[in-house]
Formats: C-alpha cells, sequence, structure tokens
C-alpha cells in the first residue's frame, strides 16, 4: 500500500461550498466565507446516530400500511410486501419488483453499508480501497432510494376508477420517505476520506 502525501499534512484543506484550497488553521474560507472543517466534524458519531434512528423508523415503515387498495367498495390495508404480493398478483411484475427493491433492498443495503463504513472509518482498513468503492456503491444506489415513494405517488394519482379500484397511500408512505431522507442525510455527514486517514496514520507509525 502506497499513498501520497496528503493535503492535510501540507497544512492544507478544501472548502466544503467553493473548494478553495485553504490553510487548516482558517476557521472561515477566504473566498465565499463558509465554514472550513478538515474533516467533517464528529463524522463517524452523527453517521451512527441518523443510520440508527432510520433503522429504528424502518419497522413502522414495514408494519404500517403502505396503501389501501379499494377494490369494489372494499377497503384493503396492505403494507409494503403485502403490496408487492397484491400488484404481482393483478399481474403487474415490473411495478412489484421496482417495488420490492426500492423498499427492501436498497434502503437495507444503504443502512448496512454506511454502518459497514462507519466501522471501518472508525477501525482503520489495510486496504481502504474497497470500503471507498463501497461508498461509491453506496452513494449511486442512494440516487433511486425514492422511487418507491414515487411509485405509490403515481399509483395512487392514476389509478382512480371509483368503486373498481383505487389506491390511497398510508402512514408507512410518510414514515418510508424519513427513512430515506435520513439516510441521505446521514450518507451526507460521512467523510470518505476518513476510510484513508487511518490507513495514512497506520502506516506513518
Ligand atoms: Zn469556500
Amino acid at each position: 500500500m502506497t499513498s501520497s502525501s496528503a493535503a492535510i499534512d501540507s497544512g492544507l484543506t478544501s472548502c466544503h461550498t467553493c473548494y478553495q484550497l485553504v490553510s487548516t488553521g482558517a476557521h472561515r474560507c477566504p473566498r465565499c466565507h463558509s465554514k472550513v472543517h478538515a474533516r467533517v466534524p464528529q463524522s463517524v458519531q452523527r453517521t451512527m446516530a441518523l443510520v440508527m434512528t432510520a433503522a429504528i423508523l424502518y419497522i413502522p415503515a414495514m408494519a404500517l400500511p403502505m396503501m389501501t387498495t379499494v377494490s369494489l367498495g372494499t377497503p384493503m390495508d396492505s403494507t409494503v410486501i403485502g403490496g408487492v404480493i397484491v400488484l404481482w398478483n393483478m399481474g403487474s411484475y415490473p411495478v412489484a419488483a421496482v417495488i420490492f427493491i426500492a423498499s427492501v433492498f436498497v434502503p437495507v443495503g444503504k443502512l448496512l453499508s454506511l454502518s459497514i463504513l462507519c466501522w471501518y472509518a472508525s477501525q482503520g482498513s489495510s486496504n481502504p480501497k474497497q470500503p471507498t468503492t463501497m461508498y461509491r456503491i453506496t452513494e449511486l444506489v442512494g440516487k433511486w432510494s425514492m422511487t418507491d415513494v414515487f411509485v405509490v405517488a403515481i399509483l395512487v394519482a392514476l389509478i382512480r376508477l371509483g368503486d373498481l379500484l383505487s389506491f390511497y397511500p398510508g402512514l408507512a408512505a410518510l414514515t418510508f420517505a424519513s427513512v430515506v431522507i435520513i439516510t441521505m442525510v446521514a450518507a451526507e455527514q460521512f467523510d470518505p476520506r476518513l476510510l484513508w486517514d487511518t490507513a495514512r496514520a497506520a502506516e506513518n507509525e
């Protein structure tokens, strides 16, 4: 493992807002006057606190009804998984698959990978390239995490066949949206440079 010298060793860091090079002693960026930190302060603690909050909120998001389907005048509450089964039985396989991936794979995967990244950042890794790749994938996948809230919103807006078949959003839609937003903030708080700091510190010892 070779790593070149880091800007922080030369007493330099970059502004989070405008990327101006600033000396580490400065409190404010001379160009845009934003607060300057060499690394996001308490990055791991903040990320983990938000990850735990999102994980707790994920329980009601799964347990509460995501949507109410009114079919021939009979209302039926369905959770996310229940909704996936209803849609699958109706023959809407792509929609069912999209909702399943967006509501189970993406949020659970993102929370798990953020936890693993926090563990790497605090414990250090001999090869930070692996967690860095994980960080990139987490960032990429995260862009699709609102998909199922949109799918439910679209279903609600499109399918209103009166007494025949209607969809109404349930309480879980709100809880799920907060899970997604909190996870987005958690990812934002994670400073990937920490992954390399511990490796560099181990190398310098
Ligand atoms: Zn700036």
